[in-house]
């Protein structure tokens, strides 16, 4: 039964087996193989010392000593191969040494890593019986599986190698691993919620995890406290990638893991919103991320959908029916920055999630938003976001279970912001730049240039024939005559006023929508 081996990964196995060494797919590419799903990557498994394999490759695939084939940078035995393959899923290809694991103490890593000499040896240490098995490149395809591991590929089970209480106890990673890979793999529950176990009622057709890993689970979900959020981080990642993301994030809450994960997100579990809506805080946000993964949307969409409305429990006022979530999107945009910063997430994400957060609730009504409003909407969410937001607000309205017609208004949205795309929405896009207030005015640089902008660029956004160098020159000459309190006063206005698009002339119609 040999698989189609990329060309590419059969080298490096006949270098490897020309050096007298032996070469085994592992992991999730042999797993991925197996299902017949294209892998994401590639690793191979070797009873060659990482001294040995740089060595064997160090005229691989054009490469010279300056310009070396193999990266070296952990302790953990893995040697980066670089191929010359275009395919991005195999331009790096990890060759790592047989290992076994020493003791552990700390539930996270062994006190030492020792190179193993079998096959055998090294899969023993592997987590799950679905990761534990190994295919010989050499000779047709032999699989290696101690741990019957076809078998529960077959029947769609997580199971540990070994006694799940040591194997969580050991590295209590797996836990989250064990979660990841039923929502990557396919995990059988539904969005409605429900228990992690296969029940009677339940279809077959999806994955399960075993009962004693599931209950060893439930058992030792607090050790996940120790492990570093990097590594969370990566697994969360990979969970929130996958397309049972929304599965998910309800078995993470089943198994006791979402509490010292995100546990901001249970505030909302049997929250009840208004008479808009028919699902509890909680189970929206988990709907919105199922429309989001559904979508195969990226991640910052995904995380925002997840989180949008994380704030709603806090800000509640009222029950029932009439109940408010005035400010929201505030603190939820506060709450989202804070949950990303404590996973570790990088500047970019957080940044990126909690501006859509901030601004979901947007509010927009054909003939009632003006031009000039729609150029304060571009101004504030920035014209490089609009899609992104867009895509957030349609995972929020599929997300509530009683989606509004609304794709029209949205179209019309985008018209309005077409017809407006060229008017000035920045302080850099105004006739007077920053040089030339500091030159006109004859004053050095400070917060007073910053605030005279800001007030010129409110009254662009009014009306944009306003950007003219003469003209904003004028009104320039006239802002420097206030009061230092008169003109933070009137910047922090203008700057108040962007914000106009999401409330002020609509809170009205906000109220009516008993969202803010
Ligand atoms: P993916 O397709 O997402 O890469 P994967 O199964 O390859 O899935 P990796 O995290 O890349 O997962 O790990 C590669 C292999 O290394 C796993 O299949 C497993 O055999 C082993 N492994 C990884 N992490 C652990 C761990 N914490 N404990 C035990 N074995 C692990
Ligand atoms: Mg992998």
């Amino acid at each position: 039964m040999k698989h189609s081996i990329p060309k590419e990964i059969q080298k490096i196995a006949d270098t490897l087996e020309g050096g007298g060494f032996e070469a085994y797919l592992v992991g999730g590419c042999l797993r991925d193989l197996l299902l017949k799903r294209k892998p994401k990557d590639w690793d191979i498994a070797t009873n060659a010392i990482p001294e040995e394999i740089q060595k064997l490759f160090s005229t691989f695939a054009g490469a010279t000593p300056d310009k070396p084939a193999t990266v070296y940078e952990n302790q953990f035995g893995t040697v980066g191969v670089k191929t010359e393959s275009e395919d991005s899923t195999l331009k790096v290809i990890e060759v790592t040494t047989y290992r076994i694991e020493g003791k552990y103490t700390d539930k996270r890593h062994p006190d030492e890593i020792k190179f193993a000499k079998t096959i055998e040896e090294d899969l023993a240490r592997r987590d799950f019986t679905v990761n534990a098995f190994a295919m010989n490149l050499s000779e047709k395809g032999e699989v290696i599986d101690l741990y019957d591991g076809q078998k529960d590929l077959k029947n769609k089970i997580i199971r540990t190698v070994g006694d799940p209480k040591k194997r969580f106890e050991e590295d209590a990673l797996r836990l989250l691993r064990a979660v990841r890979f039923a929502a990557e793999l396919g995990f059988s529950a539904s969005v409605e919620g429900g228990s992690a176990s296969r029940g009677k009622d339940r279809p077959a057709s999806g994955w399960e995890i075993e009962k004693n890993t599931l209950q060893a689970i439930r058992e030792q979900a607090g050790f996940i406290e120790m492990i570093a959020k990097e590594r969370i981080r990566d697994e969360f990642i990979k969970l929130i990638m996958s397309d049972e993301a929304a599965k998910g994030i309800i078995l993470l809450e089943d198994v006791g893991l979402l509490k010292f994960i995100i546990p901001e997100l249970r505030e909302g579990i049997g929250c009840g919103q208004n008479k808009h809506h028919i699902y509890t805080v909680f189970d929206h946000n988990v709907r919105a991320l199922n429309y989001a993964a559904e979508k195969k949307y990226p991640i910052e969409i995904r995380l925002a959908s997840l989180f949008h409305d994380i704030a709603k429990p806090k800000t509640k006022a009222g029950d029932g029916p009439d109940s408010t979530f005035y400010n929201h999107e505030i603190v939820g945009a506060k709450m989202t920055l804070k949950i990303l910063d404590r996973l570790r997430f990088s500047k970019d994400i957080i940044e990126k999630v909690t501006h859509l957060v901030r601004c979901h609730l947007f509010y927009y009504n054909v003939g009632e938003v003006t031009e000039a409003g729609v150029r304060r909407f571009l101004s504030r969410v920035g014209p490089e976001n609009v899609s992104d937001l867009i895509k957030v607000r349609e995972a929020d309205r599929i997300g509530s279970g009683v989606p509004k017609a609304v794709p029209y208004k949205i179209r019309h949205l985008l018209f309005m912001i077409d017809k407006v795309k060229h008017d000035p929405i920045h302080p850099k896009m105004l006739a007077l730049r920053g040089d030339d207030v500091m030159k006109v005015l004859n004053i050095p640089a400070g917060p007073k240039i910053g605030q005279i902008l800001s007030i010129l660029l409110e009254e662009v956004l009014n009306d944009p024939k306003k950007n003219n160098r003469e003209y904003l020159e004028f009104r320039a000459k006239e802002f420097n005559l206030f009061s230092e309190e008169d003109l933070i006063d009137q910047a922090k206005k203008a700057r108040e006023c962007k914000e106009e698009f999401e409330s002020g002339v609509e809170t009205e119609m906000k109220k009516k929508y008993y969202v803010r």
